[in-house]
């Protein structure tokens, strides 16, 4: 599509648009009276206006049937969770059992090592993306010492080449395929945070698996973002969390994928719980332990209902639109996006660089050359709400489900105003 840098034009496609009238769905901050532009639904969703219902509706429950409400609220709390599997699993392209939800995203990876890393003395190592997400590298590394493994020998982390912005696949795989029989798990982060690439996630999976080791994806910047198969695909295991393209509220509960061949088993290693006991007899309180034939085996603790609540609500309009629908419009908006950066860039002699590679979903990444921070304070308080990384990146994430063609023209005027009054 030939884009143009104009108002009518960007209006022009958000009147075509199928998604728009999904804005009015959400609530925006305002800044100088007027709603943000807002780039950060990578780091934290938007709220759903229809959230608050579904909150309301535990709270109603909880006052008027107390302990009750277990099995007796409108949506019964025991099995609550349960209603977030089946939106979830088109999301992620998985069977319905082999999606569960529960605790926050970082504590589900160490639960799910517990049954996916298991290292022997011979085949122990973990490879990763250099410079992946903080947590991610701090679980690792914790997990290392837990089993007394030095991490000097056993962490393996892919490099960028020199120069280069991104990961090759090729890179990856030549990787996995060198560290071989030592190789116990790769764990990758399947969009990553930094830079917006999407990894090639069936071919590294194949590649891991063909090794011998298992493979696990933490899908935080992936999940309602892009197009996942992870049944399909093979993939042994996964976590995401929920606020980030699921715009579920902050610090919300995770999901998790575990494929279906590891499903209904008593001897695969795990850290157990009541929630995660076959339910018919749960209530019995027998000593021992019967695996649901779901995921919702690795489920600890009974669920947070609370925080469910606008998970589910969120789901519904997930439910509603679809994913190719949100796909198709990302990549219009996005490439949108790009468009108007390089007009920009044009206009103020290459001030900056666009680092995502052409393996992305919906966020760009964007190096600043000389601007720096006061460009991001400039872009802050005239209502551009975008998310700094040092040393010297924006991160833009036009979320389909609320962000306009509007917003990105919009947002070109504010950053042209903003990089020439410096
Ligand atoms: C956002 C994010 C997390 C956050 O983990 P929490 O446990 O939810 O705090 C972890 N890993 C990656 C890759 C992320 O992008």
């Amino acid at each position: 599509m030939e884009f143009e840098n104009t108002l009518r034009f960007a209006k022009n496609l958000d009147h075509k648009d199928q998604l728009g009238k999904y804005r009015e769905l959400f609530h925006f901050p305002q800044v100088n009276g007027k709603d943000v532009i807002y780039f950060t639904g990578n780091s934290l969703g938007l709220q759903p206006k229809n959230s608050q219902t579904y909150v309301d509706e535990i709270m109603d429950d909880w006052r008027q049937l107390a302990v009750e409400g277990h099995f007796y609220a409108n949506k019964p709390w025991w099995d609550y969770h349960e209603r977030l599997a089946v939106p979830l699993a088109k999301i992620v392209g998985a069977h319905e059992k082999e999606v569960s939800v529960m605790s926050t995203l970082t504590a589900n990876l160490h639960f799910l090592m517990v049954s996916f890393y298991r290292p022997t003395k011979k085949r122990f190592k973990i490879l990763c993306e250099e410079k992946a997400f903080p947590s991610d590298q701090y679980m690792i590394k914790s997990q290392l010492r837990f089993h007394g493994i030095d991490e000097k020998e056993a962490l393996v982390e892919v490099k960028k080449r020199a120069g280069e912005h991104f990961w090759r696949t090729e890179d990856i795989i030549a990787k996995i395929e060198e560290v071989g029989e030592e190789l116990a798990l790769v764990l990758i982060g399947g969009v990553n945070y930094y830079n917006g690439q999407v990894f090639d996630i069936e071919s590294i999976t194949k590649t891991g698996k063909k090794v011998g080791a298992y493979v696990g994806w933490d899908l935080a910047h992936a999940a309602g973002n892009v197009a996942l198969q992870l049944h399909d695909w093979n993939v042994d295991f996964a976590a995401w969390c929920s606020y980030k393209y699921m715009n579920s509220g902050p610090g919300n509960a995770s999901g998790i994928f575990v494929h279906e061949q590891y499903l209904d088993k008593k001897d695969i290693p795990r850290f157990e719980g009541w929630w995660g006991t076959k339910k018919e007899s749960r209530f019995l309180m027998k000593p021992e332990f019967e695996p649901m034939a779901t995921a919702d085996a690795w489920q600890v603790s009974n669920a947070p209902v609370l925080s469910l609540a606008p998970y589910l609500a969120s789901l519904k309009l997930f439910e509603e639109v679809g994913m190719p629908a949100l796909i198709e419009k990302r990549d219009i908006l996005t490439s949108y996006l790009e468009f108007i950066l390089n007009e920009v860039d044009k206009k103020v002699e290459s001030s900056f660089e666009i680092i995502t590679p052409g393996d992305r979903g919906c966020q760009l990444s964007v190096f600043l050359h000389g601007e720096g921070r006061s460009l991001f304070d400039y872009l802050m308080k005239n209502g551009v709400i975008v998310d700094w990384r040092e040393p010297n990146v924006i991160r833009l994430a036009p979320a389909p489900f609320y962000c306009s063609f509007e917003d990105m023209f919009r947002f070109g005027e504010i950053l042209e105003t903003g990089i020439l009054s410096k």
